[in-house]
């Protein structure tokens, strides 16, 4: 990677003082961790839009899916004056070239899932979303979105980074004045990775490749981009990697030994059995690729989706 993908982030979480009290809610695996990948453009869409920190509290009201935002004990209404700051800043937010936005849970103008929203009663369904999550999403339904505290959760954090460097790879792609051929590149490249997630997608967007050659290319890429959010969106969950790795052994089973056939197959099972990680068959896999030379896998994105460093196949 030669450059770091823009992402945008709720300004709290990167440390910046902007919230109701005064504090952050600094995220260091954020800024340490994703920080050495990302590029980060932060937004604290209660300050930019003219509230004051300190300020008093907010919370949605109202209908879940057309909450009202009013401050807790005085009941001011700032709907207006957020929704006017939202339609303002998702414009002003295309020309950062974001390709992927985190927001900080819970909030009523950054949270993401399960916001709180008021009823005329004083009780609280966690069924909104913050007004300024909503509108990004609104603009960019296809840009990857996840919430920090969903971060921590290992195969919900896997997916969503995982998902954030395949579209910049797509977007490097629509970037590099794509045509046809380079389209049947990029979609063998990830096949294997396709496949972890939804056979069904890669069967659609194979066909969709296969007869692109008469179709007019905006529309073939809108249709694969579609395709590929939707695909990537799809848990790779243990049963399905195992189906990939089984796959990539039917690439150089006639060149293994009995041993080493043995060996991957004993860690594939261990996988499937949660005893270990995936990056241990991985690693075994990656190896035998090097030394028996079987090109066609050695540009399957499946095997490197992130850098090793974020340690995402670590986990059980
Ligand atoms: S949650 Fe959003 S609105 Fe609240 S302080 Fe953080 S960035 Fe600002």
């Amino acid at each position: 990677m030669d450059k770091k993908i823009r992402v945008g982030v709720s300004s709290c979480l990167l440390g910046n003082q902007v919230r109701y009290d005064g504090g952050h809610k600094h995220d260091r695996y954020i800024t340490d961790i994703l920080g050495v990948y990302f590029d980060f453009v932060p937004v604290c869409p209660e300050v930019e839009c003219g509230l004051a920190v300190p300020r008093e509290t907010m919370r949605l009201v109202g209908n879940a899916e057309n909450p009202r935002l009013v401050t807790s004990k005085t009941g001011i209404d700032h709907t207006s004056r957020m929704t006017d700051f939202c339609l303002r800043k998702v414009i002003e937010l295309e020309k950062e070239n974001l390709s992927a936005f985190i927001f900080k849970k819970d909030s009523p103008s950054s949270g993401l899932h399960r916001v709180k929203v008021y009823n005329n009663s004083g009780m609280a369904g966690k069924t909104g979303r913050g007004l300024f999550a909503a509108a990004v999403v609104k603009a960019n339904p296809l840009l990857p979105v996840e919430e920090e505290g969903r971060l921590n959760d290992a195969p919900l954090r896997e997916n969503f980074i995982e998902k954030v460097f395949c579209y910049q790879r797509w977007k490097d792609f629509l970037t590099q004045k794509p045509d046809y051929k380079k389209l049947i590149s990029f979609h063998a490249r990830h096949k294997l990775q396709l496949m972890a997630h939804s056979t069904k997608h890669l069967s659609v967007m194979g066909k969709l490749v296969a007869a692109g050659k008469n179709t007019e290319p905006a529309e073939l890429f809108s249709s694969y981009q579609e395709n590929l959010v939707e695909a990537l969106g799809l848990k790779a969950t243990v049963k399905k990697n195992v189906n990939v790795l089984q796959h990539i052994m039917g690439y150089f089973k006639k060149q293994l030994t009995s041993d080493e056939k043995t060996e991957l197959l004993s860690l594939i099972d261990k996988y499937s059995r949660l005893y270990l990680p995936l990056v241990v068959p991985l690693t075994l896999i990656n190896h035998y690729i090097r030394k028996y030379e079987v090109e066609y896998l050695q540009n399957q994105t499946y095997l490197e989706p992130h850098p090793a460093e974020l340690m995402l196949r670590n986990h059980v």
